[in-house]
């Protein structure tokens, strides 16, 4: 008997910069994709305050942007899910994508399920999350007016949540374990001019104090080896981001960091599967190039599905 079960010429798995762009280009050639948007639809940028660099929008809300591009791609003939990917058969082709317990049979899939905030990973740092201890600065910061904050971090976040929370703290001091930031150089010299933010160099933090709510931290100088206590009200890990590729693990070669790996620009190792933006970009993370390697992917896509005779 044979069963007869509908196929899907791309399911794309993420809605970030990188999903929408690739919906909105696999919709426009006809694949009428479906987008299955993720716990955290719109991504990272959600959290995200002003943008400053996506061209087209001199200043604009990370939510904001991401409200327009999802309003973008309900305009094109794609199905969307507001759903999580619960598990993928990559092993089996027609691949499976699983939602719960709903099975979507599909030719080809792009991968643009993007990075989550990394944590320092210390004992105490669950305990207090949400008492003093936060990864988003725009969500929380407004806890902290006139109170003392630390940040750690030292990338475009770091600054960013540094700068953001000198407006609204008493005292901000950022804490970073090198003797330079990484952050773009604007950036930095905003820090750097700004009065009300205290940096602590080639340190880092070792434990949180705080039963109720976060009291102070205790901090290690890597060059001394000496620890000290700092009092704090809040704080702020800006540390980076860990790529969301548990569904692939053990299907497609990833990096010592978890990105998946590509070739050819889009391509993974397996036939018809593709990966975008954040997922497996662990140099530059920006949302404009996250959407430009959603455009990438849906070209790739559509080469391979013509190639294939699949459309
Ligand atoms: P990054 O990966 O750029 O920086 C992470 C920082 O955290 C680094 O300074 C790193 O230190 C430090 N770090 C990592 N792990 C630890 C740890 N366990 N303990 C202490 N410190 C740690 O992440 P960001 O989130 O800052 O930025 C990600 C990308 O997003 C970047 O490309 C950035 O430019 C971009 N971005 C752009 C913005 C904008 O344009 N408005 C705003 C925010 C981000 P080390 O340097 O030693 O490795």
């Amino acid at each position: 008997m044979q069963i007869f079960f509908m196929v899907e010429k791309v399911i794309i798995i993420g809605s970030g910069p990188a999903g929408c762009a690739a919906a909105i280009y696999c919709a426009r050639d006809g694949l009428k994709p479906l987008l299955i948007r993720g716990f955290q639809a719109g991504g990272q940028l959600t959290t995200t305050m002003a943008v400053e660099n996506y061209p087209g929008f001199p200043s604009i809300l990370g939510p904001s942007l991401m409200d327009k591009m999802y309003e973008h791609v309900k305009t094109q003939s794609c199905t969307v899910l507001d759903d999580d990917v619960s598990k993928v058969d990559l092993n089996n082709y027609p691949y499976t994508v699983y939602v719960d317990e709903k099975e979507y049979k599909t030719y080809s899939i792009i991968i643009a399920s993007g990075a989550n905030v990394r944590w320092l990973g210390l004992e105490n740092e669950k305990r207090l999350v949400g008492k003093g201890v936060s990864n988003c600065a725009t969500c929380d910061g407004p806890f902290f007016k006139n109170k003392d904050v630390v940040v750690v971090g030292g990338g475009d976040t770091a600054m960013e949540d540094a700068l953001y929370l000198s407006t609204l703290a008493k005292s901000v001091t950022l804490i970073h374990r090198k003797h330079e930031f990484r952050a773009s150089k604007v950036m930095q010299e905003r820090v750097f001019s700004n009065p009300s933010i205290k940096i602590i160099w080639d340190s880092v933090v070792e434990d949180i104090m705080g039963k109720e709510k976060i009291s102070g931290l205790k901090i290690k100088d890597l060059i001394s080896g000496k620890s000290k206590t700092v009092k704090t009200d809040g704080l702020f890990i800006a540390i980076g981001h860990t790529p969301n590729t548990d569904l692939f693990k053990g299907q497609l070669d990833l990096d010592e960091e978890g990105y998946i790996e590509t070739k050819d620009f889009t391509k993974t190792n397996k036939r018809g599967v593709f990966a975008a933006g954040d997922v497996q970009d662990r140099v530059y993370k920006q949302a404009v190039i996250a959407a430009g390697w959603g455009a990438m992917a849906a070209i790739d896509v559509r080469r391979f599905l013509s190639e294939k005779q699949l459309i």
